[in-house]
């Protein structure tokens, strides 16, 4: 069924878009099944999750660090996570770039921007990200390097309003040139990528409901 769900979707991804399986509370043998059909990217939401799941499984997955972050859980993390989607306030930045500073790496961070209308989703606001970029205030984080942004929509079965939301993040990525986009989860991913997503998040769909 995993195996079957991995192809399925990649298979309905045009080029270039990166498929980031969302394995959270799922169990190390369900994300083996999904390496031995070929997937190499999952994302994680909790820190100790997400180096137990390291140290027990191949060296060759790419670890995506997708949840809100707490500053004291970084340390957890920074020596192997590929790319934290979730960077969501100027001190986790902070936190993020001088803890890999001190282990002796560049860590590659997406801004998190908060572009639904419910208030419980973190991220900076889109102005909040125009006055970061503009005024090269992450400048002198040189442990971590900006590859691009990841939103969320709003939870909704309005997709008119999905689109209108992705559209204002796609602008935004367009408008400062980054290579990443990452946005789309199990329902919403198709519009993410009708709307420029060249990274969609998505653990349901292949792995059923965590609950
Ligand atoms: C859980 C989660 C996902 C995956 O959600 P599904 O609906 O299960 O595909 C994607 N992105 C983030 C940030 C998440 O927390």
């Amino acid at each position: 069924m995993i195996e079957r769900k991995i192809e399925e979707i990649k298979k309905s991804l045009p080029m270039g878009v990166e498929l980031v399986a969302v394995s959270k509370f799922q169990p190390k043998e369900s994300i083996e099944r999904a390496y031995a059909v070929g997937q190499r990217i999952f994302g994680e939401s909790r820190p100790q999750e997400l180096a137990e799941k390291y140290q027990a499984l191949p060296k060759d997955i790419e670890w995506h660090f997708i949840g809100h972050l707490q500053t004291n859980k970084v340390k957890t993390i920074i020596p192997f996570v590929s790319l934290i989607h979730s960077i969501d306030s100027v001190r986790l930045a902070e936190a993020v770039s001088a803890e890999a500073l001190r282990v002796g790496r560049v860590v590659d961070v997406l801004l998190q921007v908060h572009i639904a209308c419910e208030e419980t989703k973190q991220g900076f606001s889109v102005d909040e990200i125009v006055q970061i970029i503009e005024q090269k205030q992450f400048n002198s984080l040189c442990g971590m390097r900006i590859a691009g942004l990841m939103g969320m929509a709003t939870y909704t079965d309005n997709s008119e309003q999905i689109e209108r939301e992705f559209r204002k993040l796609s602008e935004l990525q367009a408008k400062y040139g980054f290579r990443l986009l990452s946005m789309g989860m199990s329902e919403d991913y198709l519009i993410a990528i009708a709307c420029g997503s060249n990274m969609v998040r998505i653990g349901s769909s292949i792995f059923g409901s965590r609950y």
